[in-house]
């Protein structure tokens, strides 16, 4: 049986380490404000919202949501990240993506200020995590990752990781981060040959390549530790992960659940990001 590494005690933590912070905030003025930016009404973003919202009003952050028609021209997306940019008490701001395939996403991900990106979508985030720079944040679900190894204590020094999934948003910034815990990286993707092979030589694997349940227990074996970043949704309309949970779960030492594992740790770290931006625009003299 495998140890369940499950996300509550991960939101559990940060929200204490967050909650004298934010106090700490509140006595000098500050409350810690995200914007919520999305272009329509896709059910994942909506549900995504709702769960942000949420997790913020428990923790005493406060959430503006900006909501923009689905058709709205990219002139009224760039404008409202303008005015994210120019409002002091605005301190992070998530911008839903994919954006509609007419927007020019790369372009408008470059208008966010870098200080205000608390998911990592600016080149100026990503440079940092690829440089061990400070200018931003990384992207909230790579975080994630790492926070919750860091926090059942997964030994990364010297380890093969396998991180399958090469994606800006997980896979790419993931590896770095690893890598800068001194973790030995393999980079799989969809071209990768012998996979399973790979998989199962590692200490500790990463499955992000949103493919349900695509991991049966051939890719892992005895002693290993799996995250699984997929929100996926079977032929049946369930959530689950890119991991065959059932099948892996009798073969490897510990492993994350879908739901109830990175998923929930993802939307705390963006609130941890939104805490840090208010600190730094506090210790900088902006928005006081
Ligand atoms: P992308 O589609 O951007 O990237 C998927 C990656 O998986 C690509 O690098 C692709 O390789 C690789 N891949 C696809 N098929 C295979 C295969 N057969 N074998 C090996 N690699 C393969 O996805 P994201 O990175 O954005 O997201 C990945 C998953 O994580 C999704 O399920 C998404 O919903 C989930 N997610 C979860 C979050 C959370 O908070 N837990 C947040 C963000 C995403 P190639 O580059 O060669 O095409």
């Amino acid at each position: 049986m495998a140890t369940l590494l499950t996300g509550k005690p991960v939101v559990e933590r940060l929200a204490a380490d967050l909650a004298p912070r934010i106090d700490a905030l509140a006595r000098a003025g500050v409350e810690p404000t995200l914007a919520i930016v999305r272009m329509g009404a896709r059910p994942d973003d909506l549900s995504y919202e709702r769960t942000a919202c949420k997790r913020a009003d428990a923790l005493g952050i406060a959430v503006r949501p900006i909501a923009l028609d689905e058709f709205a021209p990219q002139e009224a997306l760039e404008a409202a990240l303008h005015e994210v940019n120019h409002d002091a008490d605005v301190h992070g701001c998530l911008l839903f993506r994919p954006l509609p395939s007419f927007v020019d996403e790369a372009r408008v991900c470059e208008l966010l200020a870098p200080e205000k990106d608390v998911d990592g979508i600016t080149l100026a985030s990503l440079a940092a995590v690829f440089t061990d720079g400070h200018r931003g944040f990384p992207p909230s679900t790579a975080a994630a990752c790492v926070e919750l190894l860091e926090h059942y204590e997964v030994p990364l020094a010297g380890k093969h990781v396998a991180v399958v999934g090469r994606s800006l948003v997980v896979g790419k910034p993931l590896s770095m981060m690893l890598l800068r815990r001194n973790a030995s990286v393999t980079v799989c993707h969809s071209r990768t040959e012998n996979l399973a092979g790979i998989c199962r030589s590692a200490d500790v694997v990463v499955c992000a390549t949103g493919r349900a349940r695509a991991f049966g227990a051939e890719y892992f074996a005895p002693g290993q530790t799996v995250l699984d970043v997929g929100i996926n949704f079977d032929a049946q309309g369930n959530l689950c992960g890119d991991v065959d949970f059932d099948a892996v779960e009798p073969v490897v030492a510990a492993l994350t659940p879908v739901p109830g594992g990175l998923g929930t740790v993802t939307t705390s770290v963006t609130m941890a990001h939104t805490v840090a931006a208010a600190e730094a625009a506090l210790a900088d003299g902006r928005g006081v």
